[in-house]
């Protein structure tokens, strides 16, 4: 349970900043575990939803593997200590200079996003007197029912390989000797709900599968990509997504030939509830219409409002330490940046507010501090850890 009194022991810090539940972190990482091992999936987690230093070494102790998308990531994840025969590499576009360095590090797989790309890694594989293990990104044209800039499986998106490319995929392969092809891969999107998105995903990938079964191609790795969502509504109330039900879903719909491995790149399901943007109240501005109340975190810290509308529950953390009345009021929270679409939300009811007051704004540990930018020249980004003294 989140526990604002243990938020307000960090209210001398200077906002705003991070912070980060590692109790909860570790439990949620250590349930994710325990649904995967029962069913014999391989986890890789997706860098990308949250790379900060404590966060990314309780993933590493938790034994699952990375998934990076630039060689810089890749970099990351060496640095911080996961083992390269579990680092997998997706994109789709990957430089020149990437691939190699990957290559050089002898990475368990390059998740390739067109056949070009394929030409490319054999090149540069050959020049390095290597064999890149490969899976194909299929877009098996599922629809996530998610936000459109968070869906990437569908035809009119830009990731991954179409269905009808697949015999030439196949012949490019053969003039390939660089290359071995480990897999099929997918990714259809993030902040996925409704769990018959992924059955749906698992009857393409069966199809698929199958193709390459009776052209007598057995793939050792069905990836199945990410983005099992969590309740952004209510943080509190299942802080641990259903993990089991997720895999549940793979494990009765996917069929897998023998000695075939499942591969899973969950990002924001194992990282969102463990991190909260805490920030003060700068102002109080009632108006007629509108009652605002100004931040000091703005998109510069938290993109996600901005960047796809997306809802974050929002706490005074000051009144719940039970001192404020019962008035609450309606307010739009917004940041400090000359942008209109800097605002956190809209017609938020909370209780009354004052200037210093603490603000949470939940459910920030995915997609959070890693999209902190420097524009209107904000300071570095800070965080704190639920542990430290
Ligand atoms: C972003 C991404 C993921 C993780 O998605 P989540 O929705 O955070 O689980 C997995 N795989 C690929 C290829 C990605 O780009």
């Amino acid at each position: 349970m989140f526990d604002p009194s243990r938020v307000n022991a960090f209210a001398q810090r200077e906002t705003p900043f991070y912070y980060y539940d590692m109790d909860l972190l570790e439990r949620t990482l250590a349930a994710a575990r325990k649904s995967a091992d029962t069913l014999g999936f391989h986890v890789h987690y997706a860098l990308k939803a949250n790379f900060n230093d404590r966060v990314l070494g309780s993933i590493r102790d938790t034994g699952f593997g990375a998934d990076c998308v630039s060689g810089n990531e890749v970099r990351r994840a060496i640095e911080a200590g996961f083992d390269p025969d579990k680092i997998v590499f997706a994109g789709v576009g990957k430089s020149d200079k990437e691939i190699t360095y990957a290559l050089s590090e002898d990475i368990f797989a390059f998740n390739v996003e067109s056949i070009q790309e394929l030409e490319v890694i054999d090149a540069l594989a050959g020049a390095l007197e290597k064999r890149a293990r490969v899976a194909l990104r299929i877009n098996p044209n599922v629809d996530a029912h998610t936000h459109q800039y968070i869906t990437t499986g569908l035809d009119e998106n830009k990731f991954g390989i179409a269905h009808w490319e697949l015999a030439e995929a196949m012949e490019t392969l053969r003039g390939c000797p660089h290359i071995e092809l480990v897999g099929i891969h997918f990714h259809v999107g993030s902040q996925i709900t409704d769990l018959n998105v992924f059955k749906s995903l698992c009857v393409k990938a069966n199809e698929l599968n199958n193709w390459f079964d009776e052209r007598g191609i057995r793939l050792k790795v069905l990836n199945v990509g990410g983005g099992l969502g969590v309740d952004y509504y209510e943080p509190d109330k299942q802080s641990i997504p259903d993990f089991h039900a997720y895999f549940s879903v793979f494990d009765e719909f996917l069929e897998r030939k023998p000695g075939q491995e499942v591969h899973f790149e969950l990002g924001r399901a194992l990282v969102s509830q463990c991190g909260s943007l805490v920030s003060r109240v700068l102002y109080v501005k009632n108006g007629i219409k509108k009652n605002f109340l100004i931040i000091d975190a703005g998109m510069t810290e938290l993109m996600r409002p901005a960047l796809y509308q997306a809802y974050h529950r929002i706490e005074n953390l000051t009144a719940d330490t039970g001192t404020y009345g019962d008035d609450t009021k309606h307010y739009d929270v917004v940041g400090p940046i000359c942008e209109s679409s800097d605002c956190f939300g809209k017609e938020v009811l909370l209780p009354l507010t004052r200037r210093g007051d603490l603000i949470a704004i939940r459910t920030a540990g995915a997609y959070g501090e890693v999209m902190a930018s420097r524009y209107n020249l904000r300071e570095e980004i800070r965080y704190v850890y639920s542990d430290q003294p």
